[in-house]
């Protein structure tokens, strides 16, 4: 009998084999057909550290046995309380409140009624959100709406509000980009959110720490809210533990999810400056923030919180993402002159490449083949288009990442020259 699971971003009727994992442990997926993969993308950008981190599983297991589930609207519990010490102590000074969701979508959806709510309660309204070409901030509605249009959010068109859109830094366009954000924040934007020095799901495209630098000074000169989106880049992935201490950059609000729990459990933090919280601090209720979800600050996924905040704190952690850095990049630089590997390129842990000769298209290009491609060699990589990239846990060794490098060698020979 076929499931009944309806999967994500996945075509049930092209029948692709859909394979049933059971285990894992640092960089390897265990399967129930007793394969060992290779989880060459962090299982989609979460796990940081590696699967089934002993610190982690031991913290959620300790608070599964005290305190499940508690409404967080107007009470509080002490993993909640430690994440947010934790954070206010880690990420940049000027952030210190922490509102907790439970996804990257989420945290963004908040990000920006804090952005309107700030606006509005200081009297002057401002709806107007600028975005970056190719950005990825999520799948609901709100975050479809700040996101790249494609056939993705094709049907939902209609419902998503307009933004106004800043050409996408590349090499050589950096200044009509920037002139682009002067422009729309000139004319009275509420806020510009970007994911820092890295755009992922628009295709692994990076810019450097300059631009972001001079797009935050922009914003400051308008007085637009400037939202980091770090909830891929946050957690190591460029190399620091934010992508914006690169340009020297603290956001008015920051954005995290994805391996705030070290990848095991879901949660998400909005992170706000003093200005935007006391906007909303009032003895005036309509002017609370309101905003709330049932597993709001969950303290099983907070004592997951913790316990990552911990590792940062007493693992040389640093130390590993700048070996994996290294490690990663003198692979990519094995494979660049190959002549099917094209715009190799690098940040922190992650590299990307396009393969082939054309321009990425997710439909119609190469994508799946090369998913069934890399499924075969028992690696979890999944190309954007005929983007592939790797973003592996920070704890995998050079045989793994031989074998993903060996793998992707392989698919770029196999492919017409
Ligand atoms: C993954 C991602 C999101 C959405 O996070 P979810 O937890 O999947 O909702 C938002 N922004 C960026 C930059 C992401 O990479």
């Amino acid at each position: 009998m076929s499931s009944p699971v309806w999967h994500p971003f996945t075509q049930h009727g092209l029948g692709e084999p859909i394979p049933l994992v059971t285990r894992a442990e640092g960089a390897a997926l265990h399967t129930a057909d007793g394969r060992r993969i290779i989880d060459a993308i962090s299982s989609w950008w979460v796990t940081t550290h590696g699967h089934c981190h002993p610190r982690i599983m031991a913290a959620i297991a300790a608070q599964a046995a005290a305190l499940d589930q508690i409404i967080f609207a107007g009470w509080t519990h002490e993993p909640a309380e430690a994440v947010a010490r934790g954070l206010v102590e880690i990420m940049p000074p000027a952030l210190e409140h922490v509102f907790f969701s439970d996804s990257g979508s989420t945290s963004v959806e908040v990000a920006l009624k804090m952005a309107l709510g700030y606006w509005l309660n200081r009297g002057e309204p401002r709806h107007r959100v600028l975005v970056l070409e190719h950005s990825y901030h999520g799948d609901t509605i709100g975050a479809m709406s700040i996101g790249a249009r494609g056939v993705f959010n094709q049907a939902y068109a209609p419902l998503l509000f307009d933004v106004g859109t800043i050409p996408f830094p590349a090499g050589g366009a950096e200044q009509a980009a920037l002139d682009a954000l002067e422009a729309g924040c000139r004319a009275g934007a509420a806020a510009f959110i970007v994911e820092p020095l890295l755009l992922g799901a628009g295709g692994m495209l990076i810019y450097p720490p300059r631009v972001l630098a001079e797009m935050r000074r922009i914003c400051a000169a308008h007085g637009v809210l400037f939202i980091a989106d770090e909830v891929m880049t946050g957690w190591g992935r460029t190399g620091t533990l934010l992508a914006c201490e690169q340009a020297d950059v603290v956001p008015d609000i920051l954005c995290l999810s994805k391996g705030l729990t070290g990848g095991a459990v879901p949660l998400a933090v909005t992170m706000a400056t003093a200005p935007i919280y006391a906007a909303h601090l009032s003895t005036d209720r309509a002017r609370m923030f309101f905003h709330s979800s049932s597993y709001t600050a969950n303290p099983i996924a907070c004592a997951a919180a913790a316990a990552n905040l911990e590792i940062w704190r007493d693992e040389p952690v640093r130390e590993r993402i700048a070996g994996l850095a290294r490690h990663q990049q003198d692979r990519l630089a094995a494979l660049a002159s190959h002549p099917n590997v094209r715009n190799p390129r690098a940040i922190g842990t992650v590299t990307a490449m396009e393969l082939s000769e054309g321009e990425g298209d997710y439909l119609s290009s190469r994508g799946p083949a090369l998913l069934a491609f890399f499924r075969e060699r028992d690696l979890l990589l999944r190309p954007l288009g005929n983007t592939v990239y790797v973003m592996p846990p920070y704890c995998i060794d050079d045989g793994d990442l031989d074998a993903i490098y060996t793998a992707i060698a392989a698919a770029a020979d196999a492919l017409p020259g």
